[in-house]
């Protein structure tokens, strides 16, 4: 039985359902900082940046992943996030994350445009995050 203090999560990911069910509060990164959201949240939407996702069950118990791109809606019963990408812990390929950070890191070093400048921070962003998720 949901608690009184419990909220609908959804986490959709292009190919499948991430996460579902009830939860007391999810904690997430997002373009303005990072967010904990409990139930009753006064309505709003965020952009999510590449970070650890917490999700806080009932009895104490949480669960973290990695979560990166895409957008949360925030209701007052309800969480929906729509995200490019997430993985569980035992999901990551960390040698795969050291590699993309490396390429991303070797990137920066040689700045050339915004555009891949932004880029390359997006995916050293990502690959910081796996690794921290992997842990
Ligand atoms: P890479 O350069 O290694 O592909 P990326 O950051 O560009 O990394 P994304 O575009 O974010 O990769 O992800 C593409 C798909 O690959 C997603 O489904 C994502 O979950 C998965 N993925 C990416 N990196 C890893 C990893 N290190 N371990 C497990 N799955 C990963």
């Amino acid at each position: 039985m949901a608690s009184e203090k419990s909220f609908e999560l959804r986490i959709i990911t292009p190919d499948r359902v991430f996460y579902e069910g009830s939860v007391e509060m999810v904690e997430m990164d997002t373009k303005e900082g990072a967010i904990g959201v409990y139930k009753s949240h006064v309505p709003t939407t965020c952009i999510l940046r590449p970070g650890i996702l917490t999700i806080h069950m009932e009895g104490n118990e949480k669960k973290q992943a990695a979560l990166h791109s895409g957008f949360v809606e925030v209701l007052k019963d309800r969480v929906t996030v729509l995200a490019e990408a997430a993985e569980w812990p035992q999901e990551i390929d960390v040698e795969r994350a050291k590699q993309a950070k490396e390429r991303a890191e070797a990137r920066l070093q040689d700045r050339s445009t915004d555009m891949d400048t932004l880029r390359a921070e997006m995916a050293l962003r990502r690959a910081i995050t796996r690794i921290k998720a992997a842990k």
